[in-house]
């Protein structure tokens, strides 16, 4: 009876501390999921609705994406029409009217950054090409520095009783991140002007970041499959102009990079992409740790 009268108060103690309201947010990628939980920490209860090891342009609109959506009051994505082929459907099928994109709850992560690749001629015959430019912007650590300072505000103007709490988990943020910055391209000095194949256009950001070569690409277009006639047109090419890596995302299917890698004579690297593209990329400070880890032993 004692024991259950202690049971019953722990019960009663625990009611009478308020439910803690957490903001819901709906994450397209890990990167964003992983920024935001950077920013927002326990404020803030995070759904992602992709992982690293899916297609970001592909994705099923499956009821239980409907279902968060439904109940989010922010929605992080990339945006620059990255998620054109799901996010528009679950975004209207969810109801939710907080969260669509002409709303506070609703952050385009592209919007904050200069884009690269922004096309002269719109074409679809040219494949995944996106009239925003390429979306693939979480590549280079100083746009997740930018898309940090335009998320904190809008953290702030959902949920304005954590503005504090968010301002200053950002300026922490911030200066760790800075700091990391210098670091990796300090690191990263010896990248410079290195030569690399790409297996889908989804680099731009980190070649110009590092001052990478992009001299091919193993996607005939962007979001078209290798074909053996492009792979061995690539191939010829790197004979007269050798390049020293075959680079992937972690959620490419390897074995076009494996087929060029292996009769040119230079490494495939599959980097990790996003948060949890790799073992050690779990979170955003080790995914470039890694990335430029990977690249680095790749020179060797
Ligand atoms: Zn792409």
């Amino acid at each position: 009876m004692k024991r259950f009268l202690i049971f019953l108060a722990v019960l009663t103690g625990l009611a009478a501390v308020p439910a803690k309201a957490e903001l819901k947010v709906f994450a397209c990628e890990p990167e964003w999921a992983a920024l935001t939980q950077e920013l927002g920490g326990d404020r803030v209860s995070i759904y992602v609705a992709t992982n690293a090891f899916q297609d970001p342009h592909r994705v099923e609109a499956k009821p239980s994406l409907l279902a968060r959506a439904r109940r989010a009051q922010l929605v992080v994505c990339t945006g620059a029409e990255l998620e054109i082929a799901w996010l528009p459907v679950v975004l209207r099928q969810s109801g939710n009217s907080a969260v669509q994109p002409d709303k506070p709850g609703y952050f385009e992560a592209a919007n904050y950054v200069q884009k690269l690749e922004i096309p002269t001629r719109l074409d679809r015959a040219e494949g995944d090409v996106h009239a925003a430019g390429n979306p693939h912007i979480q590549t280079d650590p100083r746009n997740i520095g930018r898309v940090a300072a335009a998320l904190v505000q809008r953290l702030a103007e959902i949920d304005p009783a954590g503005a504090t709490y968010y301002q200053t988990r950002y300026r922490d943020f911030a200066s760790r991140w800075e700091a990391a910055i210098k670091r990796w391209e300090q690191q990263a000095a010896p990248l410079k002007d290195v030569r690399i194949v790409v297996q889908h256009k989804g680099f731009p950001y980190l070649v110009n970041w590092l001052g990478l070569r992009e001299v091919a690409a193993l996607e005939p277009k962007p979001g078209v499959e290798p074909t053996s006639a492009h792979l061995t047109a690539v191939l010829e090419k790197l004979q007269r102009q050798p390049a020293r890596i075959v680079l992937r995302a972690a959620y490419s299917d390897g074995r076009a990079s494996e087929w060029l890698a292996e009769r040119a004579k230079i490494p495939a690297v599959a980097v990790p992409f996003t948060v949890g593209g790799s073992d050690k990329a779990k979170d955003l400070f080790s995914l470039f740790d890694d990335t430029v880890q990977q690249l680095l032993g790749a020179l060797k």
